[in-house]
């Protein structure tokens, strides 16, 4: 059984805090590692080797720093497998979807390789008279990242490649269920150049988080997992004066219009909703559909579920993998136990033929779901697809805006003016036309509104540039001292 540790200052650090979680193979229902979990010590000291790294990380050359990006980026894009093969033999996602996650991980470490220009600031020759005004964007220090289960790869990049690049050293604490793949990217990152200290990961649970959110030295978190731990995590990093983004959980949407290609919805909402196994935050999770399509969309969508080849990621021609854990794929399961309870109606039971080993579920539809549900109003991050039955746009976009998540929403339809008026008027933070699962591009910025992100600036691209970084603005003049005088009023520019 493989022992996972810390890497601290970089190397590999065994944890003496006697504490430890077991790590499975989702597929198999088998132990495969043993995680060390930090002491309140032990993240003291991550964080003492991230602040004694960054002094000189932060005087380096931005071209310097660009190079260890372009390094790291051929050095993931030679390991692809091998990252792919970590993360579904610890996540349990189908190969295929692990290699997808590499790819859009990567592409956040391409978007910091041009940080020399992300990084430029304005400059106003003569703002008054002899005076230039100009402004340079700085690192905050230290800072830290926590991550979820779900893309234990993607998400770290999508923080520390902006975060280092930006001058800052971090601090990331992976989701203690497959925590495996960031050992290796932490080797990819001391081969790519990266000096000792800038990069550091604590491995452990809420003890570590916790230690993070209060320590003096960290001057910002990012933080992505469920909505209860991103509320709990902004509201102690902001009041222990922190800089913090924290995105929560998420229920999507997808309304298919009547105008809209059923064929087209219904392969859509297969991919969107089971693929990773639900787990996904910007998996569609409730299809909205309008009455006059809702009966062909639901015989649509069922008649595709037997073709899902559900089984161990490894294998060829799986589609979807298990879920996380037992206990995940429990609770999972007891959602659809009580649905039919609530008045939902069962039309495909994911509770059915499943594997013996592993903790796989099949997928599940549901239909004549309302929004007084359990298995509405709760994120079940599991193959579950609701379909709650509207009248219409009106009633689809109400429904919506309703939920208090609001991570990601499609729209189905054929009709441009529908689709025009569903970007303005909904209210979510990532919106698809016809693209069920509209994950941004690395260079735009990723976050939901409301319940699925506290904190202001989103993840990412350039809102993650202005994250990680500080303004500052410089006023300067080069009088000829002997011009000098005493003025005691109010500077003026005219
Ligand atoms: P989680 O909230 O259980 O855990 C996330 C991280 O928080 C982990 O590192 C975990 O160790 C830590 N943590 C857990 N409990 C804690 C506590 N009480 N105090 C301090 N830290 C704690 O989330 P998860 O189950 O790992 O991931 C799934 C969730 O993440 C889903 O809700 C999903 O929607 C969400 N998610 C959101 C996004 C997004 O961008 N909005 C992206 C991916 C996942």
């Amino acid at each position: 059984m493989d022992r996972i540790s810390h890497w601290i200052d970089g190397k590999v650090v065994e944890s003496t805090s006697g504490r430890s979680a077991a790590v499975f193979n989702p597929a198999t229902g088998v132990q495969t590692g043993a995680l060390d979990l930090a002491s309140v010590d032990e993240v003291d000291k991550a964080v003492a080797a991230a602040k004694a790294a960054f002094p000189a990380w932060r005087a380096t050359s931005l071209s310097k720093r660009a190079e260890v990006m372009f390094r790291l980026r051929e050095l993931v894009d030679a390991n692809r497998k091998e990252i792919a093969a970590l993360l579904t033999a610890e996540h349990g996602k189908v190969l295929s979807d692990s290699l997808g996650e590499v790819a859009r991980g990567l592409e956040n470490i391409e978007f910091a390789c041009g940080i020399p220009q992300l990084i430029k600031g304005d400059y106003s020759e003569q703002a008054a008279s002899g005076i230039d005004v100009y402004s340079i964007r700085q690192p905050l220090g230290v800072v830290a990242g926590v991550t979820p289960f779900n893309f234990p790869a993607m998400v770290p990049m999508w923080m520390f490649a902006n975060a280092l690049a930006c001058g800052n050293t971090f601090v990331l604490k992976p989701s203690e269920k497959d925590p495996s793949v960031n050992m290796f990217v932490a080797e990819l990152l001391a081969q790519a150049g990266l000096p000792d200290g800038c990069y550091n990961i604590v491995q452990g649970d809420k003890v570590a988080v916790n230690r993070l959110l209060e320590h003096e030295d960290i001057a910002a978190l990012s933080f992505v997992g469920s909505t209860p731990i991103a509320k709990h995590i902004y509201e102690t990093g902001t009041k222990n004066g922190k800089r913090v983004q924290a995105l929560g959980g998420a229920k999507n949407h997808m309304l298919v219009l009547s105008d809209a290609d059923v064929d087209m919805a219904a392969d859509a909402a297969i991919g969107a909703g089971y693929g990773s196994a639900g787990e996904r935050c910007m998996a569609i999770s409730v299809v909205l559909a309008a009455d006059s399509i809702a009966d062909e969309l639901v015989a649509k969508i069922a008649e595709r579920i037997p073709g899902v080849q559900v089984g161990p990621g490894t294998e060829a021609g799986n589609e979807m993998g298990p879920l996380i854990t037992a206990d995940h794929r429990d609770k999972v399961r007891g959602y659809i136990d009580n649905a039919p309870g609530e008045g939902a109606s069962l039309v495909v039971d994911g509770r059915e033929d499943v594997a013996s080993e592993g903790f796989f579920l099949n997928p599940t539809l549901l239909d004549n779901v309302t929004p007084d549900m359990a298995c509405y109003q709760d994120e079940i991050f599991g193959p579950v697809l609701s379909v709650v039955r509207v009248s219409g746009y009106q009633e689809g976009i109400d429904t919506i805006n309703a939920s208090p998540f609001a991570n990601g929403t499609a729209i189905f339809t054929r009709d441009g003016g529908a689709a025009r008026q569903f970007q303005f008027d909904v209210e979510v933070g990532m919106v698809g036309i016809n693209v069920p699962v509209p994950v941004p591009v690395s260079y735009y910025s990723f976050g939901g509104w409301k319940s699925s992100l506290f904190g202001d600036t989103h993840i990412y691209g350039p809102e993650g540039v202005n994250f990680y970084t500080q303004a500052k603005v410089i006023t300067s003049r080069w009088p000829d001292p002997s011009t000098s005088t005493i003025d005691l009023g109010f500077p003026e520019t005219r």
